[in-house]
């Protein structure tokens, strides 16, 4: 997605030869004309496949995954990073380890909202070492849902996540994919 690369170049901020930021439009300050066309630009790309659902995982994931929603018409399931205690048991969990915390974080999904009748797509900001991905895959799994793919703003493909969940045979289409963030500077794939 071309603009989507004018604006990582012009607003992103490299922290360091494996972190970007992008705050002012999509991980802190959210600009929402701009993740309108993301989400536009995700529905297009899966409107044919019948999805039932989009999961992501608070809080990043949030906004983009609500603009699919709405373009798409299904609702919008978000894995929690909290448990709430009184539902312990109706919720599916999986561990994720996080890139940029440095920590393992459980996420939660309640058995209300996911289910085999479900035909997932899931989406996130991110996506690294796939480990946030594999997470929320793995509740999927547990739901006995169907994946219909992935849709991913910004893919580190350095971090080779992406190539690991592709050769399993899942569909993941990113809109910018970035071949190295090496001394202060984003080189993108494709
Ligand atoms: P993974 O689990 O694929 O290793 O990392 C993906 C998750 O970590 C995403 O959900 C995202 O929130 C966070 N993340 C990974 N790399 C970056 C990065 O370079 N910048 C930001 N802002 N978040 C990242």
């Amino acid at each position: 997605m071309k603009q989507l690369k004018e604006k990582i170049i012009t607003e992103g901020k490299v922290i360091s030869d494996t972190v970007l930021k992008i705050d002012s439009f999509l991980n802190h300050q959210l600009d929402p004309f701009f993740l309108k066309e993301i989400g536009d630009e995700f529905a297009r790309r899966f409107r044919d496949q019948g999805v039932t659902k989009i999961l992501t995982v608070e809080a990043s994931g949030i906004a983009v995954g609500l603009m699919t929603g709405i373009a798409l018409n299904v609702p919008v399931l978000f894995a929690k990073k909290k448990q709430a205690t009184t539902l312990d048991q109706h919720y599916f969990s999986s561990t994720i380890y996080s890139f940029t915390k440095k920590e393992s974080v459980e996420i939660f999904v309640s058995k209300a909202y996911l289910g085999p009748e479900d035909k997932v797509l899931i989406i996130d900001d991110f996506l690294a070492r796939g480990e946030a991905l594999r997470g929320m895959l793995d509740i999927v799994l547990q739901a006995n849902a169907a994946l219909v793919g992935v849709g991913i703003v910004v893919e580190k493909a350095f971090q080779h996540g992406g190539e690991k969940l592709r050769a399993e045979g899942i569909r993941i289409e990113s809109l910018a994919r970035i071949a190295s963030l090496k001394d202060g500077k984003v080189e993108f794939l494709d």
